[in-house]
């Protein structure tokens, strides 16, 4: 079990996620925007952080540099599109570990958490 912070704009994606995620780890916080999300990486310090790209004030990419930055090396897993593949590698280089597809499958999505822990 990881403690987990849930990065990610849209209540309704929000919710699919931590309901997931909620049944073999403790989601810890929500933050509904990149800005807000570095903040509380940083006050929380979760075990895992699950990352949405496309959000208000601050995208999930730039979340990720100033998270690591920051010094912060929990593994941070990306929420795509599938339509989002160049977003994806702009994560990668800025230091995001793994992605997840949107929409979610539950299988999916704790093994590819199993797997980056
Ligand atoms: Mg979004």
């Amino acid at each position: 079990m990881a403690t987990v912070l849930v990065v990610e704009d849209s209540q309704f994606q929000q919710q699919m996620l931590s309901d997931i995620l909620s049944q073999e780890h403790e989601v810890v916080g929500v933050a509904e925007t990149g800005t807000e999300g570095v903040k509380m990486a940083a006050e929380l310090s979760p075990e895992l952080i699950t990352m949405d790209i496309i959000m208000p004030e601050m995208d999930g990419i730039e979340a990720v540099e100033r998270i690591r930055d920051r010094g912060i090396d929990v593994p941070i897993v990306m929420c795509t599109s599938v339509e989002q593949t160049e977003k994806m590698k702009q994560a990668v280089v800025a230091g995001a570990d793994q992605y997840l597809t949107k929409p979610y499958h539950e299988t999916t999505v704790l093994e590819t958490i199993r797997d980056v822990l």
